[in-house]
């Protein structure tokens, strides 16, 4: 933007005016004119006068010559002197001599002439014009006249006249040019030095103030010319003015619009990562969700798969759990890799190869260009280098491990055919899906753990089978110890697959509870009733001998057969029944036990339940019966 100039009035005051250089050349002009009209007039004003100053010389000559000779004639000398004598009392003559025939003076009106002898008719000597006119007359004394002219009378007159034409014209010219000086300035000049002022003051910024127009003349035109000029100049400005007031704005709005524009990238850059955190966040939901309620590992695993493979997009990477009690992961996922044994089979101890070492050192380790890696010979376990699967070869690959509170359960080692595929988000959130899978695995543990110590089937609520099988290894050995029977009674719900089938699944589990609830209801407080399995349960009466538990038995099938069960008629005994193996400690074990005790008196009971089934259900028979009194019926 053009700065404005300060508005200051400019002040006009030229070294030499207009007015001054003419009345100076007008001067200049007139003393030239002066000199060569006087140059050249004088000398020959002068020269005119000589002329006519020997003219006259000679006439006067003449006359006085004739004169004398008449005189001579008459003898009246008196006459004639007198008449020489007033001729020479005029002004320009000096005067007046008569010589004799040899030149000398003997009549002169300067009677310092007397006696001068004068050789040379003619001439001018001293301002003095000589002039001779001789008297041929031999009968006279007198030869010749002299008549002298003083020439210098006769110029001083015209010197006069020219000195006072002279200082005349001079001062004629110096008014002449104080004229023309004063009427330039008045006309041209004082306008001028105005028009002058009022450019100045545009020059200084001042635009706004127009010049005096007083009167259309050139001066006028030029004045007016002027200020259409400022008034353009003024249109100019502003125009330059708005357009840097636009340029500005255009200025400021570009730089409005280039922030908009780096807002717009950072807010595009942002959405794009916010895009693929929400992703990875999905990804992590899902995993979540499809991962946390699943308590058995071989379906996490298989879960994890679907989840990276589908969700997450990645085809090619591995997953490998650590050993129980071992520093030592094995492969359990390979999916995208080749179906080689030597893949399928892989293992790696702590610290063997990138996938040992992320182990190791709990930290995912990213791998840019594997083909630089020399690391990864040691994940391959391949030992010659070219044997390598191309997976192996090129591309990149990120090794994530799956950790709980610093104790390693697994790494999952990612695979990408491009170079550098993995960047820090990638890391985070395959990290994060470690860290779930982890979390989800040690919940499995946890639950395999808790299901090792728990005693009480989650359906029924009576003892599980693990808990039964504890009881009844306890109950065995007390009964060794205090030589004491113990009897053990299988039941089995009778027909009821039908019952599921009829009923429903749901009311079956209904069905199930009451009846585990009727048969805990029905014994003592030291007898066990576990879940033996399905729709199996086992009774265990410490402390019991056969008769007993053949009662106790009958019992159960009377409060089963009596149990008011929805659909219950459509059995094909037309109730819910039990049939009831029984078994007694010491009495039924085989001579040479083969396995355990417990095992060996469940075997038995289970024979005998065997065949209270095929006897026709809905009965109790006992292990010592089976072989003896056998009746053989329909298994259905
Ligand atoms: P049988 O008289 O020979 O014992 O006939 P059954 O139908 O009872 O015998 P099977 O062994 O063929 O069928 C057992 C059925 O018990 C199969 C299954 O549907 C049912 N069952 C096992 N466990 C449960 C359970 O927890 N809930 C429900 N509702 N049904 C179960
Ligand atoms: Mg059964
Ligand atoms: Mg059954």
């Amino acid at each position: 933007m053009t700065k404005p100039l300060p508005i200051t009035e400019f002040e006009f005051r030229p070294k030499i005016t207009v007015a001054r250089r003419l009345a100076f050349r007008i001067a200049f002009l007139g003393f030239i004119f002066l000199l060569l009209t006087f140059s050249t007039l004088i000398p020959w004003q002068f020269r005119t006068v000589k002329a006519s100053t020997v003219h006259q010389a000679q006439s006067l000559a003449n006359v006085i010559a004739s004169l004398y000779q008449a005189v001579e004639r008459n003898e009246d000398m008196d006459e004639v002197s007198r008449l020489i004598l007033k001729a020479a009392h005029m002004p320009s003559v000096a005067f007046i001599s008569l010589m004799d025939q040899n030149g000398k003076v003997i009549h002169s009106t300067d009677f310092h002439q007397i006696n001068h002898v004068y050789s040379k008719a003619s001439g001018e000597v001293d301002n003095l014009l000589y002039v001779t006119q001789a008297i041929p007359d031999p009968k006279l004394d007198v030869a010749a006249v002299l008549v002298v002219m003083n020439l210098s009378s006769i110029y001083a007159d015209y010197k006069r006249f020219y000195v006072e034409l002279g200082t005349a014209f001079i001062l004629a010219i110096i008014l002449l040019a104080l004229i023309v000086a004063w009427m330039t300035r008045s006309i041209v000049g004082y306008r001028l030095a105005r028009l002058a002022r009022a450019m100045g003051n545009a020059e200084k910024g001042s635009f706004l103030v127009r010049a005096q127009v007083d009167k259309m003349d050139e001066v006028g035109a030029v004045t007016l010319a002027f200020n259409k000029l400022l008034a353009a100049i003024t249109n100019l400005q502003v125009k330059e003015i708005e357009r840097e007031q636009d340029l500005k704005s255009a200025q400021e709005q570009l730089s409005i619009k280039a922030q908009l524009e780096k807002v717009a990238d950072e807010l595009n850059s942002s959405n794009e990562s916010l895009k693929r955190r929400v992703k990875a966040q999905e990804l992590l939901m899902d995993a979540a969700h499809h991962l946390g309620g699943v308590l058995n590992k071989e379906a996490l695993v298989n879960r994890l798969v679907v989840l990276i493979r589908d969700k997450l997009g990645w085809p090619d990477f591995a997953i490998f759990l650590k050993e129980p009690d071992e520093d030592q992961l094995r492969l359990v996922v390979a999916s995208g890799l080749p179906n080689i044994d030597i893949i399928k089979e892989l293992s790696f101890r702590f610290g063997e190869g990138i996938t040992g070492l992320v182990a190791e050192k709990a930290t995912p380790i990213a791998i840019g260009d594997l083909a630089k890696e020399p690391r990864m010979k040691l994940w391959s376990k391949f030992d010659n280098l070219e044997d390598l699967p191309d997976f192996l070869k090129h591309g990149s690959m990120l090794s994530v491990p799956m950790s709980y509170q610093g104790r390693v359960v697994g790494v999952m080692d990612f695979f990408y055919p491009k170079l550098n595929a993995f960047d820090d988000e990638d890391v985070t959130l395959l990290h994060a899906l470690g860290a779930l899978l982890t979390t989800s695995i040690v919940n499995a543990d946890l639950y395999e753990a808790t299901l090792e110590l728990a005693t009480s089937d989650s359906l029924t609520g009576v003892l599980n089978r693990r808990a039964m099988e504890r009881v009844i290894e306890n109950e065995v050995a007390r009964a060794q110890r205090f030589s004491t029977p113990l009897s053990l009674l299988l039941v089995d719900v009778d027909h009821f697959k039908n019952y599921n089938d009829q009923m429903g699944h749901l009311m079956g589990d209904v069905a199930l509870k009451e009846i585990a609830s009727s048969l805990q209801k029905s014994v003592r407080k030291v007898d066990s009733v576990a879940r033996f399995g399905g729709e199996e349960f086992c009774v265990i009466l410490p402390q019991t001998n056969e008769q007993a538990a053949l009662e106790v038995a009958e019992k159960l099938c009377s409060v089963i057969r009596k149990l008011d069960i929805p659909g219950a008629h459509l059995q094909p005994l037309k109730k819910i029944s039990i049939s009831i193996g029984v078994a007694v400690y010491p009495d039924h074990m085989p001579p040479i036990l083969e396995q355990s005790p417990t095992i060996e008196l469940v075997h038995a009971a289970d024979e005998a339940l065997y065949a209270a089934k095929r006897k026709g259900r809905d009965r109790v028979v006992r292990f010592e019966d089976i072989n003896s009194k056998e009746e053989s019926g329909p298994l259905i």
